[in-house]
């Protein structure tokens, strides 16, 4: 099968499109063809050898894929399904979607809803999958369109553009935070009400500034997101999901004793099934596929490589499809 393969035999790691055997897949109980994976932020750290994100190598990366049951001993899944998989460590610990074929657990595997397709699914893919849980979090807090403004940090990466999308369609005011000012109609395109400059929320932090946004889905960390809680509105709530800007939080403890402000962990990779059913049975609902077309581009299998520093830099908008086979 071909996979993309990295090997780190010394020091230093190496990364390549090869023909590996099948007999190579880890163990499980589900085999699929893969039909589409995806380059997300982490896949980037993964092949780039930016950050630790390969656990044990050789590794085939693609934390995410859709693809077609070939053959299962798992009782929820027969030959022929159509399923989705993010996270739960494949591309990290155990071989990924960037490959014709994946063998991992049936636990993991999601059955596609009806309405979206194979490469819709994989669009979508965990950026987006972990937008829905971000929404998903503002909800189950009590976050309601009435209450004001959200601000999305990285509006124009795959969770900021999903996370757009989705809560325009819910009928939230979007207040798209970005560091690509020239991506405003783009933005506005998937339904952001506002575009802020990311220099808005990078300046010097003050514990408490002017209450501005009823909630938030932040992908930076850091500064970014000390800025976002800082600048809440009474009892608003801030889905957390990521460390673009930064792994640190120069945050006070201000927003949280004062304003009564909430703070939402979201993880994707370790996220229990029935949230994962949820998320996807939303997605499938709530989210434009014609939105979703609009930030959605194809890279070849053979481009995956060489895509993956510019990844890291931040020019990449939307998200990226891989056809695989
Ligand atoms: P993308 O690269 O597609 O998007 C990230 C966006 O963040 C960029 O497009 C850019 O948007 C913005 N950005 C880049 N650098 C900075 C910076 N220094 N400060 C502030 N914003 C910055 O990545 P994804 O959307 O796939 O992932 C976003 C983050 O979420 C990553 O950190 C990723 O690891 C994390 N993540 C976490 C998951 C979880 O389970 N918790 C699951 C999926 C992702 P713009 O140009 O618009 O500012």
């Amino acid at each position: 099968m071909k996979a993309i393969f990295i090997e780190k035999p010394g020091d230093t790691q190496s990364v390549s499109v090869t023909e590996v055997s099948e007999d190579l897949l880890p163990e499980g109980d589900v085999l699929v063809d893969v039909a589409f994976s995806t380059l997300n932020y982490k896949d980037a750290l993964a092949i780039t050898g930016a950050a630790p994100v390969v656990r044990s190598f050789p590794m085939v990366p693609g934390i995410d894929f859709s693809g077609t049951v070939a053959a299962s001993a798992h009782p929820d899944f027969k030959p022929g399904d159509r399923v989705v998989l993010n996270g739960w460590g494949v591309g990290e610990t155990h071989w990924g979607g960037l490959a014709e074929r994946a063998r991992v657990s049936g636990d993991w595997l999601v059955p596609l809803p009806g309405a979206i397709d194979l490469r819709q699914a994989a669009a979508i893919g965990t950026a987006g999958y972990t937008a829905m849980l971000c929404v998903l979090a503002l909800e189950r807090h009590g976050v309601t369109p009435d209450q004001g403004e959200i601000v999305v940090s990285g509006a124009a990466g795959g969770v900021g553009s999903v996370a757009t999308a989705l809560l325009a369609a819910k009928g939230y005011e979007v207040a798209a935070v970005t560091g690509r000012t020239s991506e405003a109609d783009y933005l506005r395109g998937l339904g952001a009400s506002s575009v802020i400059d990311r220099a808005e929320l990078t300046g010097k932090l003050r514990p408490l500034a002017k209450e501005r946004w009823a909630g938030g889905i932040d992908v930076a960390g850091s500064t970014v997101l000390a800025n976002m809680l800082s600048m809440m509105k009474y009892r608003g709530v801030v889905a957390a999901c990521g460390l673009a800007a930064g792994m640190d939080l120069p945050a006070s403890v201000a927003p949280f004793i004062l304003r009564g402000v909430t703070l939402a962990g979201v993880d994707s990779v370790m996220c229990p099934k029935p949230d994962r059913l949820e998320a996807w049975a939303r997605l499938a609902s709530d989210l434009d596929l014609g939105k979703l077309a609009e930030m959605t581009v194809e890279l070849p299998f053979a481009q995956v490589i060489e895509t993956s520093p510019r990844f890291l830099e931040g020019a990449v908008r939307g998200r990226i499809v891989v056809p695989v086979s």
